[in-house]
């Protein structure tokens, strides 16, 4: 009875293509996620993968041992007890998949960081990744150094002195690094104890009016289903605060878009919570953590093909502003990351087109005024943003897309 709720903390994953991200999080949770670079090249849309885990004590055992990802592995004679329920968000380490990373920061709590031992630390994904996280705000990390099967003894220490220098003076300095082989399923047990100690489940107050971020939307009817058997549409995603109960009515900002005599608008959409569920279990009340997937009366083809990702879900009257410009105060990195060579990275300029990412929106806007701290964006798609909201600046280099800074918004 234990296993049957939803969970509570939301880990993301972090780090270069190919270090082991989808690995670890099949070491930890026995589920495969969706592979970004298969989609990619089958040029499908790129969700998020997700899956949902487990950390498990086993009481009667001692140091890292007691810490298992599944009841199984708790040594003979010790009693496993559930201590969380977890939910992997992993992250594509793409570098043209950057923009999707920055938005399901947006839903971390804590990060794992997988830099892999055979290769010279930082690649470029792994060091815009750790800015990404800076930036969005996901301050809880743990950096696990993999692949250790692969290497000399030597060459780990090397590495691990790599991943030091290279986390020196930033917010995960004092985060543990954990060696490991995600493949081989060793050392996972640290990982699960370095989870439960270094990524607490933050304080949620459920007085606060429900905020979910959407991720994901389906028309979940198969085909040929008739009328009266057809289900509302379905938006997935993270309550970022409150609870969300099965009956509430609730509101979708900034809604759908609505071309009238050539004019394009934004219309928000009000409709029923008729059912919650995450994963297998259905719920009658949905509380932050996890990715929870929220049916409704909608019209079916309005959340098809996740139609409505990078809206707001909450209760009508109480969702934070739609905007369709940004006064943002800003800050510039000194050099672009996530490229091989240095470029160093000049100041915006009034006219240039910038992409933002505001919690899970993703939008393109042009810079209509700057000065040295402050810039004000129109944004090609409205967003939801409240005042203090941290926003990602991306600026094409090269050709890509390019995380360069971050603003905070102000009203
Ligand atoms: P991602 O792009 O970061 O999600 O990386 P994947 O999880 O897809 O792993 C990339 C490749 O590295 C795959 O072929 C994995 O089998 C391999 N790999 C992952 N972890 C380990 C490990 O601990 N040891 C070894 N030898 N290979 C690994
Ligand atoms: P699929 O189209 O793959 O069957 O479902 C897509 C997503 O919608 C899954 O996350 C699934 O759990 C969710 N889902 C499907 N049917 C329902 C439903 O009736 N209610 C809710 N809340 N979620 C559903």
């Amino acid at each position: 009875a234990q296993r049957r709720r939803q969970p509570e903390v939301n880990i993301g994953t972090a780090g270069h293509v190919d270090h082991g991200k989808t690995t670890l999080v099949q070491a930890l949770t026995g589920v495969w996620t969706a592979k970004h670079s298969e989609e990619l090249k089958r040029g499908m849309t790129i969700k998020l993968g997700y899956a949902e885990g487990e950390v498990w004590y086993c009481e009667g055992a001692e140091g890292v041992e007691a810490y298992q990802p599944f009841p199984e592995l708790c040594p003979e004679g010790t009693v496993p007890k559930l201590l969380r329920k977890v939910s992997y968000v992993d992250a594509p380490g793409h570098e043209i998949l950057m923009a999707t990373m920055l938005s399901g920061a947006a839903l971390m709590d804590g990060a794992l960081l997988v830099i892999a031992a055979n290769e010279r630390c930082p690649q470029p994904q792994t060091y815009e990744h750790l800015m990404a996280l800076d930036i969005v705000g996901v301050h809880n990390i743990v950096i696990v150094q993999n692949k250790v099967d692969v290497v000399t003894p030597e060459r780990a220490r090397d590495n691990y002195r790599e991943i030091k220098e290279f986390v020196k003076g930033t917010f995960a300095e004092n985060a543990p690094i954990i060696p490991v082989s995600a493949l081989h399923k060793v050392n996972i047990d640290a990982v699960a104890m370095a989870i439960e100690k270094f990524i607490p489940t933050p304080k949620r107050d459920p007085s606060k009016p429900p905020l979910m971020f959407i991720v994901r939307s389906f028309d979940v009817n198969k085909p040929g289903t008739t009328v009266e058997e057809l289900k509302g549409g379905v938006v997935g995603g993270s309550l970022m605060q409150g609870v969300l109960r099965v009956g509430d009515e609730v509101e979708i900002a900034p809604g759908v878009r609505v071309e009238e005599r050539g004019r394009v608008r934004y219309e928000p959409i009000v409709t029923e919570v008729v059912s919650l569920r995450f994963g297998e279990l259905e719920v009658e009340e949905a509380k932050p953590g996890g990715l929870v997937a929220v049916g409704t009366k909608l019209d079916p083809a309005v959340a098809k093909a996740d139609n409505l990702v990078g809206n707001v879900l909450g209760k009508p009257g109480h969702l934070p502003p739609v905007r369709d410009t940004l006064r943002l105060e800003y800050h510039m990195l000194e050099r672009a990351v996530g490229t091989r060579e240095f470029v160093k990275v000049p100041p915006p300029r009034a006219k240039e087109i910038v992409m933002l990412t505001v919690g899970t929106a993703i939008t393109l806007g042009v810079i209509t005024r700057v000065t040295s701290d402050e810039m004000e964006v129109r944004l090609r798609r409205p967003v939801v943003a409240w005042e203090g909201a941290r926003v990602a600046l991306s600026r094409q280099i090269f050709g890509r897309w390019r995380l360069v800074g971050w603003g905070v918004v102000r009203d």
